[in-house]
Order: structure tokens, then sequence, then C-alpha cells
């Protein structure tokens, strides 16, 4: 999550509100959190103030001042002020990776987790609805409910569905979870009744071998309860994606994960392959886990060749493009987001680099072997299949 840091002009509760880069008239200041170079009279009655600037006086609302990088902020964006000086951006206009993170408490612990799991906070359901609260009215092309594991919610977790099917008709909305819940089927079916053809569940399923999913994930049965939810899913016709985190442990399989794929699950509107994010956990255990894409290049070929092959629609996330073998390169997808994606200083010469995935700026490790700058005629893209999503999940549950 992009954070901007500055001084708190007091202590106070933490304070959701909307970007203002410009005036705005009076009546429309309440939900208004200003960017303003200087705290004068123009910053009255906004919910809060930002300023590079020093600190207001007394009357002022509440502010964080000395503010750096406001530059970075676009008017509109949802951010949260707290007084410790911290001003957290929850949504970014324009970005096509924002997320709601619902909880970070998880049924799962998994190798690779980039945020480990914590006990549930009711407080960010509070923030998920704060958020929804002011992006009503506005046209929206995607949305993203991620955790943790946010159907651990139960009913409020239906609710918020339903809430943003409801007022985000247009948008895309995308489920982050391992599934597990949807092997009761009851649930499954409520979920499956607040859903509409706009929302996508991002199943992450590891492996078609039980024990090694349920080693990569730190929860046994879970591979038993994972695919129950993915048919449980289907059986309510719901559109399923289904992401796969490519680890030490998993990528000599990929060919006969793809084949279990398409004899088990052919009925997907997605399937994608997952380059790892080597931060929290996946950080931690990086000696069992961490495996650079040039390893498994011919194996991830074959998979995605397999998938693609038999019509399924199939992509690759998180991966450099000069790291896949040529004839895949049309299915990687620019999935990482922005606020963490980074490239290396050889990427500058690269003809491709518009295109290219890059890197994980939040990696405690960067594959570096093999990178090279690519010529344009080495990559004959094809367009995305039309259920692919390009959103990389901002934390939480791959
Ligand atoms: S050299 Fe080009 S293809 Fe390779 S990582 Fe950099 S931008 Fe991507
Ligand atoms: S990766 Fe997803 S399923 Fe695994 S522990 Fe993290 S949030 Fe839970």
């Amino acid at each position: 999550m992009k954070t901007l840091e500055g001084t708190p002009s007091r202590r106070f509760a933490p304070i959701i509100g909307e970007i203002a880069l410009r005036s705005r008239p009076f009546y429309a200041r309440s939900r208004a959190i200003l960017v303003t170079p200087r705290m004068d009279r123009g910053a009255l009655g906004y919910r809060a103030c930002l300023t590079s600037g020093p600190a207001g006086r007394f009357f002022h609302p509440d502010h964080l001042f000395g503010v750096d990088g406001l530059e970075q902020l676009g008017d509109g964006d949802i951010v949260r002020l707290d007084s410790a000086g911290k001003a957290h951006v929850l949504w970014e206009t324009g970005s096509a990776h924002n997320a709601l993170l619902v909880t970070e408490a998880c049924n799962c612990s998994c190798l690779m987790c980039p945020q480990p799991p914590r006990a549930h906070d009711p407080a960010l359901l509070c923030e998920a609805r704060a958020v929804l609260d002011l992006l009503r009215g506005r046209s929206l092309t995607q949305l993203c409910l991620t955790g943790g594991e946010p159907t651990l919610l139960g009913e409020d977790f239906v609710a918020l569905l339903r809430r943003c099917v409801r007022e985000h008709p247009e948008a895309r909305i995308d489920i982050l979870t391992n599934g597990k819940a949807f092997a009761d089927r009851r649930f499954a079916a409520r979920v499956g009744e607040a859903a509409t053809p706009n929302v996508l569940f991002c199943v992450s399923l590891h492996s078609e071998i039980d024990m090694l999913h349920d080693t990569l994930t730190g929860a046994p049965g879970s591979y038993i309860a994972t695919q129950q939810g993915i048919y449980h899913l289907a059986e309510q016709g719901c559109r399923i994606e289904i992401r796969h985190v490519i680890s030490r442990k998993n990528a000599q399989f990929l060919e006969s994960f793809a084949e279990h794929l398409y004899n088990y699950f052919p009925f997907c509107a997605h399937y994608v392959f997952m380059g790892m994010e080597l931060c929290g956990n996946a950080a931690c255990n990086s000696t069992v886990v961490a495996v650079a894409p040039y390893e498994y290049q011919q194996q991830l070929r074959a998979a995605v060749l397999a998938l693609a092959r038999r019509g399924l629609p199939v992509s690759v996330y998180n991966i450099p493009l000069c790291l896949c073998a040529p004839e895949i390169r049309p299915f990687l997808r620019q999935s990482i987001a922005s606020w963490k994606n980074i490239y290396l200083p050889q990427c500058d010469s690269c003809e491709r680099k518009e295109a290219c995935a890059g890197f994980f700026g939040t990696s405690a490790s960067l594959p570096l072997d093999h990178i090279h700058p690519l010529k344009k005629e080495e990559v004959c893209f094809t367009p995305p299949n039309d259920s692919a999503t390009d959103a990389e999940e901002p934390g939480g549950c791959p």
C-alpha cells in the first residue's frame, strides 16, 4: 500500500476521505481531504488536510504537515490519515489494482504468503465500508475483495459482496480466496445468490497432489476443501479463476498440474500461473520456496501451451518477459500493482518494457540472472483473453 508520511497536527482518530487537489465549494468539502501547499483559510470545511508546508493554526481541520511526495496523490484517491503521521492510500483513482482488504485472518498459513495472517481486526471491515461509502456513485471498472481470507467474515462477506454488486453493477469484482469456505455447500449457495456474472472467484490451488498442496498451505485437509469449494461454486454458476503460485516445491510439476486442470476443472473462466512475491512468509521460507523463473522456464512453457492448445484461457502473472520462453510471452500480463512495481537499469534499453510485468519492489531478492533487454520483434502479442484479469492481488492470498 502506498504510504506518505508527515507530522500530525494533534492526536486524532483515523480519518478516511477522498483527496481534493483543487479547492471545492464549501458544501462539497466534508468528505474530502485537501492537499494544499499551505494551511490557510482555504482549508476550512474539509474532513482533513495534507500539506508539505508547516502546521496550520488551531482552528484548522486535523492535518498532516511537512508531508513528502504529495505529487503521488491523484484527485479522488481515497486515503486514511492517522495520528502516527501516516497517509495510507486505500484507493487509487485510475489504477487497475485496487482492492479492499477486509481481514488479515486466514484459515491457511501458506509457506509463500506475502502477508502472513493475523488475528481479525474488525476495523478493517469498517474501513472497507467507509471506502465503499466514498466510491458510491462513481463508475468503476474493477473492484477486488481480499484478505487474509475474506470468506471468514461469513455473512458479513455475503453482505459486502451484495453491496459491491448493487452499487457497482458494471465493475468486474474479483474475490481472492483459498476457496475452503465453499466446501460448505450452503455457504457457497448464499454467496452464489449474491454473485453476478461480473464476479470472479480467484481461487488459489497450488498442486494437484493433496499432500503437496497441504504442505504449501500449512493446513492439512485444505486440498480437499478447496477442491470441493471449486465444485460447489461451479454448481452455483459462479465464474472461477484458478491461481497457481509457482514455488520451488511445485515448479517441476507444472505440466502435470495443467493436465489436472484440464481434466478436472475445465469449466473455469481463467487459469493463472503466478511468480512469487518474496516477502512475508515467502521471504522467511525462501530456502524452501524461492525459485527463479529461469529455472522452470521449460515447465511453464509446457503447462501454458497445454492449456492454450485446449482452448482454455490462461495467463502468467508477475514474471518478466525475458525470463519466459518466447512462445508463451503473449500470455504474460502486466500484473504488479504500480506502487510496488520496479524495473532494473538494463530494462531502460528494452523495447518491450511497457508490456513487461517487471519485478516486485517488495521482494527480498530479485531473479537477476538471465535478464536481458528484448527487441520489439522478439515478442509477438495477441490480445488478452476476454476473461483474463490483469490484477495481481494486493497482498494476502495469491
Ligand atoms: S529487460 Fe525487458 S523483458 Fe527483461 S525484465 Fe527488463 S523490461 Fe522486462
Ligand atoms: S497466501 Fe492466501 S491462503 Fe495462504 S495464508 Fe496467505 S492469505 Fe491465506
